[in-house]
């Protein structure tokens, strides 16, 4: 049987922290899908179809991994793409409390899906969306912390 896992998040934007968690978790995997969550009630600062379109062409390359986007529970998508892993990156003592508390109610709801953890790298942990969104908004530079391959994309999204 396959080895899928899921790699759900916001993406809002797609970061370097992103990037490597998922080529990092390339060895583990015979896919991994990478999937935005389109909360209704959570606005994003990037339109998702913008955000869709950075997640393909950073991973254009990599057969593996296949981008998607998704409404209502992780769980379900889960079942529904016949992943049995759900990918989280881990940044942080804070970052942990939260996984924490999302992975053992997603357990919780689906016993036979296991959330996989891999830390972030030394380098890329101070770097998050929303840190990015807020450079962003104040029309600073964001190239240090987005994927070589889409910075001018992102960068002149206004
Ligand atoms: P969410 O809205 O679910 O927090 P994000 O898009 O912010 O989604 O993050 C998706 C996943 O990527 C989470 O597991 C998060 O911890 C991880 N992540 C975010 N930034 C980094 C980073 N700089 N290094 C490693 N993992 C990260």
């Amino acid at each position: 049987m396959k080895k899928i896992a899921v790699f759900p998040g916001s993406f809002d934007p797609i970061t370097k922290g992103h990037e490597s968690i998922v080529q990092r978790a390339l060895p583990l995997f015979d896919e991994i899908i990478i999937a935005i969550g389109d909360n209704a009630d959570k606005k994003s600062y990037f339109p998702l179809e913008k955000r869709l379109e950075w997640l393909d062409i950073v991973f254009k390359d990599f057969p593996n991994v296949r981008v998607e986007s998704y409404s209502g529970l992780t769980v379900d998508f889960c079942v529904k793409n016949k992943a049995e892993f759900i990918l989280r990156g881990l940044r942080t003592s804070a970052d942990f409390e939260f996984e924490r508390r999302v992975g053992q109610v997603n357990k919780y709801m689906n016993h036979k899906l296991e959330t996989v953890f891999l830390l972030s790298n030394v380098e890329d942990t101070p770097i998050n969306s929303s840190v990015v969104r807020e450079i962003h908004n104040y029309g600073g530079d964001i190239s240090p912390f987005i994927p070589e391959r889409v910075v001018k994309q992102i960068q002149n999204w206004q």
